[in-house]
């Protein structure tokens, strides 16, 4: 199996900065998000997403919160016809020195534990951020950046559609 590996906040719902993730319910998908998932099943990728969330540890949201935001945007996904495999997060502080905050590749060895069947030679990373950047190349699979463009930035995933060339 190989597996789409995805950051959430910024690469498929829009990211705040932090203070402002306090009290946000509704995922806003971005631009492209729901058909570039689409893509990426339909090419057989298991869609699994791998986020920081360190907000949690930090005090600024809950784990509840953490968990309804992301059980809406699952739902809305689904709505789509689009299943993502798994979800795993990182809810510690950046100071707590944990294994899974990217760019540290604790919740990929989680992934890879869990589904022993991934082939992470066949697998690829799509992100919007540094950390997602490094991890992808410290594990030597493709990135994929879900980029900003023009100056009012719109985020897009048209990088992701280089994997049908
Ligand atoms: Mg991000
Ligand atoms: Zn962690």
């Amino acid at each position: 199996m190989k597996a789409a590996f995805l950051d959430r906040d910024g690469t498929i719902n829009r990211d705040y900065p932090d203070v402002e993730w306090k009290g946000k319910t509704e995922p806003e998908l971005i631009d492209g998000a729901m058909e570039g998932l689409r893509f990426l099943q339909d090419q057989g990728y298991a869609l699994i997403m791998i986020t920081n969330q360190y907000l949690i540890d930090e005090g600024i949201i809950t784990y509840a919160d953490y968990q309804n935001f992301t059980d809406r945007l699952v739902w809305r996904l689904a709505q789509q016809g689009i299943h993502l495999q798994d979800i795993f997060f990182c809810p510690h502080r950046r100071d707590a020195g944990c294994r899974c905050c990217k760019p540290k590749p604790g919740m990929i060895e989680q992934a890879l534990e869990k589904y022993p069947e991934i082939d992470l030679k066949q697998s690829i990373l799509i992100g919007d951020s540094a950390g997602d950047r490094e991890l992808a190349r410290s594990l030597a699979i493709p990135f994929y950046e879900i980029a900003d463009e023009g100056r009012h930035p719109r985020k897009n995933w048209k990088a992701v559609y280089a994997l049908g060339r």
